[in-house]
């Protein structure tokens, strides 16, 4: 008689799919979910290797991570602790322009300095005399060869197709430069690459215009991946960055993913119902449009991005020459106290309370880790622009920045609307791992608990079943999955059972390498990798191939 591996018996399953939960037992054979069955239904047990009573829990599919940037750490976090415990079982990486490949060897200089400017290499622990891949293909089997303990859909960066060929050069690429990206483009998606990223605030990303997005989107579309974006702004020009990607998505004809859709800075608060009023908009007109949001009010990313954008164009190091330079250091110090017009100043209608800064290892400075721009400046008896300028110069400008921008209001508004997905915007990092010392965003560690929690449980956002369905079945339709996102018979066993009366992040912007709770069992492939809490320290995770 045939042994099934495990029933997971008496659970409230949530199927993905957003209608109600149902009492059921699962059967899971061979890394598939063998059987539904109703409850009480099975009678022996007897034919089964393991059974888990999972009365008074709540069982789902595995979370997809739509928003990634654990690339690199997989290297180094094959475990993927701080994905896993939240009960993501697959990570979409290489997102906001940045991916691993393809990687042409003329263009790996330019290259690495944009992946650490993104937080990804970590001290350039990754240097690139040992990178010997060239394309996403080679950098993912040599991953998944030592082992991942979740699924992998990788993205391609434009930033990295666009470094590659052309370096950090401020021009439109030439005919040969644009047939060249397309054909790295087109050889990544046929080997099975999940569509394209942009991150359109970095540079060399942002000194793409929309053309150069269409033609590449277009290559996208002929392979039915998709196109997520960083948009050009998420301030004061949101309106124009939405219309730009509705636009680019409309003309190529590519499904399209806004990332991390927010209204930032004081000036767009309260805006959100219009922005998805847009999006529901290009909807009707048969814009194919998702996005992705994470649950906080502040946002990561590299301390470069404070400054004005003719002085960060070339990068951090010669952002700290213009620093050291008298006439342009002035001008620095004019635009960031009387910012021109035209510029999406991140710190429009913010105080310096509002920032903190994190990526410290100077041993004077160590201590600055997690402190806002301005105890930093009481720190070093200097005004905030001062304290930031000479910081960031120590550091080489390797430095990361938290900033309060958002309202919780619209955060809510946003969460409501039936496009949106869930993406983490963080990386596979663990508590005692070599980022644990490190300050990171908690959105790294709390993400999708804290839609459960706070967002489901506790505030009534949305139903639980809306917002199972938004870090599920939706985001696997979106990226072509077949066999995953849903519990139904035949589906790969990606499946998280937690207590929802109990479920809770605990990562903090003080304090954020800390597991959620209330996270019981999470499987990978039917291969339990969280079990009664803890990490069981199996690696079932695949490189995922789109169409698969
Ligand atoms: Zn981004």
């Amino acid at each position: 008689m045939h042994m099934n591996e495990l029933i997971i018996k008496n659970s409230t399953v949530i199927d993905g799919t957003g209608t109600p939960a149902f009492p059921a037992d699962i059967v899971i054979d061979n890394g598939r979910i063998a059987d539904i069955c109703h409850a009480q239904e099975i009678k022996t047990d007897t034919d089964t290797k393991k059974i888990i009573d999972a009365k008074g829990l709540t069982l789902c599919p595995g979370f997809i991570d739509m928003h990634t940037h654990s690339d690199f750490t997989l290297l180094l976090e094959a475990r993927a602790e701080s994905k896993v415990r939240q009960g993501v079982t697959t990570e979409v990486t290489g997102n906001c322009g940045g991916s691993p490949a393809p990687m042409i060897t003329s263009g790996r200089r330019d290259f690495m300095e944009y992946m650490t400017h993104l937080g990804q290499l970590y001290n350039q622990e990754q240097p690139p005399e040992i990178w010997n891949w060239d394309t996403l293909d080679t950098f993912f089997t040599q991953l998944t060869a030592t082992g991942s303990a979740v699924n992998i859909a990788p993205l391609v960066g434009h930033s990295t197709l666009r470094s590659n060929v052309m370096g950090y050069k401020n021009t439109i690429p030439n005919p040969d430069e644009m047939a060249l990206m397309k054909h790295l483009l087109e050889r990544e998606l046929e080997q099975g690459a999940f569509g394209l990223s942009s991150g359109l605030i970095y540079h060399p990303g942002a000194f793409a215009e929309k053309e150069e997005l269409e033609q590449l989107a277009g290559i996208v579309k002929k392979y039915n991946g998709i196109y997520t974006t960083h948009m050009r702004s998420e301030g004061r020009f949101l309106f124009d960055a939405v219309d730009e990607a509705l636009s680019v998505a409309e003309k190529s004809g590519v499904s399209l993913e806004i990332s991390h859709l927010k209204c930032e800075t004081p000036v767009q608060w309260g805006k959100a119902p219009l922005i998805l009023e847009k999006i529901d908009q290009a909807r009707k007109k048969g814009i194919n449009v998702n996005f992705d949001q994470y649950p906080y009010t502040a946002y990561g990313t590299g301390l470069l991005e404070i400054f004005p954008v003719w002085a960060k164009e070339n990068g951090s190091a010669e952002m700290t020459a213009v620093l050291n330079d008298p006439e342009k250091r002035k001008r620095v110090i004019h635009d960031m106290e009387h910012p021109p017009l035209e510029w999406d100043n991140p710190m429009e209608g913010l105080s310096w309370d509002k920032v903190l800064l994190s990526g410290f290892t100077q041993p004077e400075n160590i201590s600055f880790n997690g402190l806002t721009m301005t105890s930093i400046a009481e720190n070093l008896n200097l005004d905030p622009l001062k304290a930031l300028f000479q910081v960031f110069c120590m550091e080489k400008g390797d430095l990361n920045m938290i900033v309060f921008s958002m309202c919780e209001q619209d955060l809510m508004t946003i969460l409501q609307h039936p496009a949106g997905m869930i993406g983490s915007d963080g990386c596979s990092v663990s508590s005692d791992g070599p980022m644990g010392g490190i300050p990171v965003h908690p959105r790294f560690y709390g993400t999708f608990p804290r839609i459960l929690a706070r967002y489901v449980r506790d505030k009534k956002v949305i139903s639980l079943e809306q917002a199972i369905r938004k870090m599920t079945a939706l985001p696997a339709e979106k990226l072509g999955l077949k066999n995953r996102g849903l519990i139904k018979k035949g589906m790969a066993a990606d499946l998280v059972l937690f207590d929802f009366e109990k479920i809770a992040d605990k990562a903090a912007f003080d304090n954020p390498h800390q597991y959620p709770t209330g996270i019981e069992y999470v499987f990978v492939n039917g291969k339990a990798v969280i079990q009664n809490r803890e990490h069981t320290g199996k690696l079932p995770g695949l490189q995922l191939l789109r169409g698969e």
